[in-house]
């Protein structure tokens, strides 16, 4: 929602009005100075949208306020006017409304498109999180991150770096707004309040590491490489299988943590729907990406969401530090799943992460069954999720 400033209008007077913390409203208004508004300029309140409202005979504009419970001044500066006498009978009022539900699509098969609306639609609803790119696919599609938070903790989660379980990009993203309704709202969720999190962490998202590959398993293959994808997977039109990105290379085994091991004995040794680790490490332009964001960043850890399995891998060689179990430990309370320190695995993500930084890393392993896991899982998913989210934060 956008307000146009008044003569003597501050931003900490609109952080009363709208009970919006001054530095997220300052956040959301990147470009503004906050003491020095200007008349006419537009100010973006993070949180909220307009519903108009048929004003009716005899409606007082303080009726109307205390009706919807809110500031009567907040309708004159939504509505453009200087004292509620001028509105007229019969005219349409715009009024503020607090949005309290999730905007994202939740429960549905999420390729690229998905992702970016919801992008889109959280960008003009809680402008004070940022959406850069940090590259992009083989195809070209940008590989986004969403950051925000003002503090010196900074932790990166991310998700769908196997294609066929793009679910997981869906329940992130799921997270993420419940997150975002707690930071405007000021509202607790499983107990923990939201707000001083912004204050104390730095939030780094990417919620889909192999968007070609993601569009591959949910739409079918591109026209420009039809023939190639075809061959990679046998002739068959059945793509529920691939996990790997476009070009057939496994994103998740790519990073150079005794990546020889996983070239000698992975089956494939030519680009393949899974498992193929590419022909040296860091070859393909999304585990590039993710590489570069962790060498120009302080992730104090990071959290990779996978399917499927219920449990979660958080050691790698004995290079984990002491917190990792700390950590471990209340994931597997939050959410059920198994913790596991070793798997004989190697090349992946996190254990390249835990390697070059003795810091925090884990693998999930979302929900139950065959990948790509049916999304009548998601709430259950969802609810697992929660916890741990939040845990993988505020620890
Ligand atoms: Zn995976």
């Amino acid at each position: 929602m956008q307000v146009r400033v008044r003569q003597g209008d501050t931003l900490s007077y609109y952080s009363r009005l709208f009970s919006i913390p001054l530095p997220i409203l300052m956040d959301s208004n990147p470009g503004i100075d906050p003491i020095r508004l200007q008349p006419g300029q537009m100010v973006k309140i993070p949180g909220f949208m307009t519903e108009s409202y048929e004003k009716r005979k005899g409606d007082t504009l303080q009726q109307i306020a205390a009706l919807k419970k809110i500031p009567v001044d907040s309708l004159l500066l939504l509505n453009g006017r200087d004292y509620p006498g001028y509105f007229q009978d019969g005219e349409t009022v715009r009024l503020p409304v607090r949005i309290k539900n999730p905007l994202v699509k939740r429960g549905v098969p999420y390729d690229f498109s998905a992702l970016s609306d919801d992008l889109e639609k959280l960008r003009a609803t809680y402008p004070f999180i940022r959406i850069e790119t940090i590259g992009y696919s083989v195809l070209g599609k940008p590989l986004y991150e969403i950051r925000f938070g003002r503090g010196d903790v900074q932790v990166h989660l991310n998700a769908s770096f196997h294609a066929n379980e793009w679910i997981t990009s869906s329940i992130l993203m799921a997270l993420l707004n419940t997150f975002l309704l707690g930071l405007t709202n000021g509202t607790a969720v499983r107990g923990i309040d939201i707000r001083p999190l912004y204050y104390s962490r730095n939030i780094s998202i990417v919620p889909m590491v192999d968007p070609d590959g993601v569009d591959l398993v949910l739409n079918g293959p591109p026209e420009a490489m039809e023939e190639e994808v075809l061959k990679m997977n046998k002739g068959s039109r059945d793509f529920s299988g691939w996990k790997a990105n476009i070009r057939g290379v496994d994103l998740n085994n790519q990073y150079p943590a005794k990546w020889e091991i996983e070239k000698k004995r992975k089956e494939p040794k030519s680009p393949a729907p899974r498992d193929y680790p590419g022909d040296a490490p860091l070859t393909e332009p999304e585990a590039i990406a993710m590489a570069d964001l962790v060498r120009k960043n302080d992730f104090a850890r990071v959290v990779a969401l996978h399917t499927q399995g219920k449990e979660f891998y958080w050691g790698y060689e004995g290079f984990e530090p002491p917190e990792a179990e700390i950590i471990a430990r209340r994931f597997e309370k939050e959410s059920g799943y198994k913790a596991v320190r070793f798997i004989d695995s190697h090349a992946g993500f996190k254990d390249w992460f835990i390697q070059e930084y003795k810091r925090p890393g884990f693998t999930l392993e979302l929900g139950e069954g065959v990948n790509p896991l049916p999304l009548t899982q998601y709430e259950e998913i969802y609810e697992d999720m929660l916890g741990l989210f939040l845990a993988s934060i505020y620890l």
